[in-house]
This record gives C-alpha cells, structure tokens and sequence, in this order.
C-alpha cells in the first residue's frame, strides 16, 4: 500500500489581510516537516468591516505562485486556492475566482451584514448557523471551512451540536468536504474543529473525504497537532486534497 500523502490545505500567505509569512518561507517549511501538498488560502473577504476583493492582487499572486510552485517542484505539491467568506452571498465574486481556476474554494462564514448589531451571544451564535447553514446549502465551494469556528472566538460559546450534524449531512448530501481544522487546538484542551465525533455522523450519512488543515497564519503553525488529530479520524473517512476543484485520495 502507498504511504498516505500529508497535506495541509488552509494556509495564509501574506497576501490575507492577517498574514506576513510569504509562499517561499512556508514552501521551505513544508519540505523541512516533510509535508506532500500544500493549498494556500488566502481570505476573500466582503462584509461591513472589510473587502479584501476590490483591490486583491489577483494577478501577482498567482505569478508568485507559479514561481514559488516550480522552484519547489518534485519536492512539495503546491496548490492555490482561496477561502472565501460567506460564497452564497457573493456569487459574482466566487464566480470570479471560479474563472482563476484555483485548485479549490474554502467557503467560511466570518462575517455577514445579517450578524451586525446582534448583542446577545445565543442569538448571534444561532444567527451566524443559519448562514453556515445557507451556504452548504447554497454556495459555491470545495471545503467547508472551521463549521463552528465561533468556538475559537468566544470562550463562552455553547454549541448546538444537532446544528453541526445536520450541517455536516448537508455536506454529505452535496458532496461538499468538510475540514478538520486544527487551529483551535491552540488552546489546551479544545477538541479541532469540529470535533471528530461530528465527522463520524458525516461518515455515517454517507460522507467519505475529509481535509485535515492548520489555518496557518504562521509558517510554525503548518500542519499543527497532525500528530494528535490524525489518529482520532474515523475510519470511514478519507482524506483528500484537490486539483482544479477535482477530489484526489491522499
Ligand atoms: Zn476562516
Ligand atoms: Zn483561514
């Protein structure tokens, strides 16, 4: 049997508004931890706060890339994509992204007019599920990205764990991949995101591939707490990556 081919596919360059680490510098440090492919994901983000879209450098990024990518050809497979925020609700903008043909979308919700103003933290949180909801349902993406990232962002985040399941269902049912992303790690004691048990309800409901991710925003974060989170996966499911938006089996 080949060997499994590790993968980290939600990593930011410094072309995310949060980001300074640059392709070259994560290249390099892939190849050091021995990592197979790497998917950059820089964030394209438009809500009230931000829109990293109108003045994005579409073009230099992907000739950084090309050059990055052939500089370390047969030593890390290396990938472009994006993470897009809330895709449903910006179909022009992923439709634009679409024609760059990156190698896949992450579709994430961080932000959304629907979530301004909302106080309450159960209101916000149950709100900001509807539209984790809508876009499964609706949007244009490869990988869901971090379903209940709320829970790195609010200590007293309360789960509603049926909203989960029933998200990661939908995925199943649209072949959608979710991510087991592992940023939430970061803090002691705190399960990835979402727990494993969630991608086992998945796996029942007929969902098969799964990605494995960091959310890089530092070349020391790449493929963080793998070594934890890998042995915890169910066995039904399969991890993946992508090329040109098509499923490949590690
Ligand atoms: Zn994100
Ligand atoms: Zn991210």
């Amino acid at each position: 049997m080949n060997k499994m081919l590790k993968c980290d596919l939600h990593v930011h360059t410094n072309y995310s508004f949060d980001t300074n680490v640059d392709m070259e510098t994560l290249a390099r440090r892939a190849v050091e931890i021995g990592l197979d492919a790497v998917c950059f994901t820089d964030h394209i983000d438009i809500n009230s706060h931000r829109n990293t879209f109108k003045e994005f450098p579409f073009e230099q990024r992907l000739r950084e890339f090309e050059r990055v990518r052939k500089q370390f050809e047969g030593k890390v497979l290396l990938l472009q994509g994006y993470e897009m925020g809330e895709p449903h609700l910006h179909p022009k903008e992923t439709e634009f992204l679409r024609s760059l043909h990156p190698d896949m979308i992450i579709g994430s919700v961080h932000d959304a007019p629907a979530l301004d103003g909302i106080a309450d933290r159960r209101k916000y949180e149950r709100a900001y599920d509807r539209i984790v909801r809508d876009m499964v349902q609706w949007g244009d993406f490869d990988v869901l990205g971090h379903v209940d990232v709320l829970r790195k962002w609010h200590d007293d985040y309360v789960e509603d764990e049926d909203f989960v399941k029933e998200t990661l269902r939908l995925c199943a049912q649209r072949g959608k991949v979710p991510e087991v992303n592992t940023s939430s790690m970061r803090r002691a004691g705190t399960p990835p995101m979402p727990a494993v048990d969630a991608i086992a309800y998945y796996v029942q409901c007929g969902g098969k591939y799964v990605t494995l991710n960091s959310d890089s925003h530092t070349a020391d974060q790449l493929a963080e707490f793998y070594d934890v989170t890998l042995p915890t996966l169910p066995k039904g499911a399969k991890l993946c990556y992508f090329v040109q938006g098509k499923i490949v089996s590690c």
